[in-house]
């Protein structure tokens, strides 16, 4: 039986999380954690711990796992470079999976749209576009974010000057380089997801849809079995679901 402590039990991550381990049989909900209060003593009884909380809760939460040698998993997304390295720095001592999106759907996703804009060539615009749920607090979501960043590194464009966060008035005509990011929100959608890729003459659109939150609770189960034993590193769902063997943990 795998131990796992929760991270963000009471939210709706969390509760997905316990509800999946409680049908798939095998795991075991040693302690649930939110905000306020103490790790111990669940994390010394923990194999792993799964967090789904907030970005400003992951530097501790980090640490506390590299000091008790524990596996993170992590799909917390909104995270800082600051927040983002507290990752990098707790992985030189423990496996973590950060992945901004835990389903095996939007991970497929991923790996088609890393060959599609090398199929594509530069002559296609790209636009991404997301919905979630109006009680969202980060936007972009994780996933259009990790979107962006594989167009970025796929065309080899600094994704800090090629992003464009929606358009308002005369902004012009659109750059080539760019690569249009946009966020809706409203009711209860658990996340929508596309890559639009306009070319002349024809335009590719690539979209993910999640139904239920089970998904990426599935996911994040996968990859704590996944994660346990391996040695240090910061893993993400190429390595748990063997897409990209070329991948390296950094
Ligand atoms: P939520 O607001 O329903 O739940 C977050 C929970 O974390 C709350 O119960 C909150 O009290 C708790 N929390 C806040 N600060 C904490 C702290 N310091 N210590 C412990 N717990 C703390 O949000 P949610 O919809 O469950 O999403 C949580 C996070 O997971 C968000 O960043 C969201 O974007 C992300 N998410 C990721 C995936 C994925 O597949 N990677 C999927 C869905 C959501």
């Amino acid at each position: 039986m795998l131990k796992i402590l929760i991270h963000g039990s009471k939210g709706r991550m969390g509760k997905a999380v316990a509800a999946c381990a409680a049908a798939e049989g095998d795991v075991e909900i040693v302690a649930g954690v939110d905000a306020g209060d103490s790790l111990d003593p669940g994390l010394s009884q923990a194999d792993a711990v799964i967090d789904f909380s907030a970005h400003d809760a992951v530097p501790a939460l980090a640490a506390a796992c590299a000091g008790n040698g524990k596996p993170l998993i992590s799909g917390t997304t909104g995270l800082t470079e600051e927040e983002r390295q507290a990752f990098r720095d707790a992985a030189n001592r423990i496996p973590i999976v950060w992945a901004s999106n835990f389903s095996t759907g939007v991970n497929a996703l991923f790996w088609l749209v890393r060959r599609a804009v090398r199929v594509l060539g530069e002559k296609f615009d790209v636009e991404i576009v997301e919905m979630h749920h109006r009680l969202k607090k980060d936007a972009p979501s994780g996933t259009a974010q990790t979107l962006a960043e594989i167009v970025a590194a796929e065309r080899r464009l600094p994704l800090d000057r090629a992003a464009r966060h929606g358009r308002y008035g005369l902004v012009g005509e659109r750059g080539a380089g760019e690569i249009g990011i946009h966020s809706l929100r409203g009711g209860d959608v658990v996340g929508d997801h596309t890559v639009c890729f306009a070319g002349p003459g024809e335009r590719l659109e690539l979209t993910h849809r999640a139904a239920s939150r089970e998904t990426f609770a599935r996911g994040a189960l996968r990859a704590a079995r996944w994660a346990v034993g391996k040695p240090p590193g910061l893993y993400d769902m190429r390595h748990v679901l063997d897409l990209d063997p070329d991948a390296a943990a950094s």
